[in-house]
C-alpha cells in the first residue's frame, strides 16, 4: 500500500497507517444484461449491473433501484410482477450507460499512457468546466420523475 501511494501527500499517506488488514482485489464489471427479473424474483445494485469504480456511481445506482422498486411496489401492491418488469424497463438503459462509461472512464481518463494520455491531457485542458457540467447532465439530472 505505501508503496503505491509514495507519492501522495503525507496528510493523506497517513491514513493508510489506521489501516491494519488492507487487502487487494481485482475489480471489475460485466456487460449489461437485461434479464433482471423472474417471477416475483429481482435483482438490483451490483447484482443487476455490476460496474467499475471509475464513476464512483455503483452505489448511488444501487439507491436508486431501490428507490424506484419501492415507489412502483407500493403504487400496485397488488401487480408485483408488473411493478417488477417496469422497475427493469425503468432502470435497464440508465445503468447500462454508468456501467459502460465507467469502463470507458478507466481506459481513457484513468489509466491511458504515453499518446493516449497527452491526448487526454489535451481535451481535458480544451474543456471548461461548463462543457465538463452539460455533458453530465444525463447522469445528475433528477433520475425521478
Ligand atoms: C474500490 C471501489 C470504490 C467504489 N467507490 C464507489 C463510490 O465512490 N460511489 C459509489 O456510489 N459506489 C462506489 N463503489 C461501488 C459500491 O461499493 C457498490 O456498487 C455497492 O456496494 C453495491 O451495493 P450492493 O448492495 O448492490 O452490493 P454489495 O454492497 O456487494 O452488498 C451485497 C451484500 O450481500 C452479501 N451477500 C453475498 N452473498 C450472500 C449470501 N449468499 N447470503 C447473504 N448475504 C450475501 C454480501 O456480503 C454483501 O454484504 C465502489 C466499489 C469499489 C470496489
Amino acid at each position: 500500500m505505501l508503496e503505491g501511494f509514495r507519492d501522495v501527500h503525507p496528510r493523506a499517506k497517513a491514513i493508510i497507517h489506521h489501516g491494519k488488514d488492507w487487502k487487494a482485489w481485482v475489480t471489475c464489471d460485466r456487460d449489461p444484461i437485461e434479464r433482471w427479473v423472474d417471477g416475483r424474483a429481482v435483482l438490483l445494485g451490483d447484482a443487476a449491473h455490476p460496474m467499475l469504480q471509475y464513476f464512483a456511481q455503483g452505489a448511488c445506482m444501487a439507491l436508486e433501484d431501490a428507490v424506484w422498486l419501492a415507489e412502483l411496489l407500493g403504487d400496485t401492491p397488488d401487480a408485483v410482477e408488473q411493478a417488477l418488469e417496469k422497475y427493469r424497463q425503468v432502470r435497464l438503459l440508465r445503468t447500462a450507460r454508468v456501467q459502460l462509461q465507467a469502463r470507458e472512464l478507466g481506459t481513457h481518463v484513468y489509466h491511458p499512457a504515453g499518446v493516449h494520455a497527452l491526448l487526454r491531457n489535451q481535451f481535458m485542458r480544451e474543456t471548461s468546466l461548463e462543457q465538463f457540467c452539460d455533458r453530465l447532465a444525463w447522469l445528475y439530472g433528477s433520475p425521478f420523475p
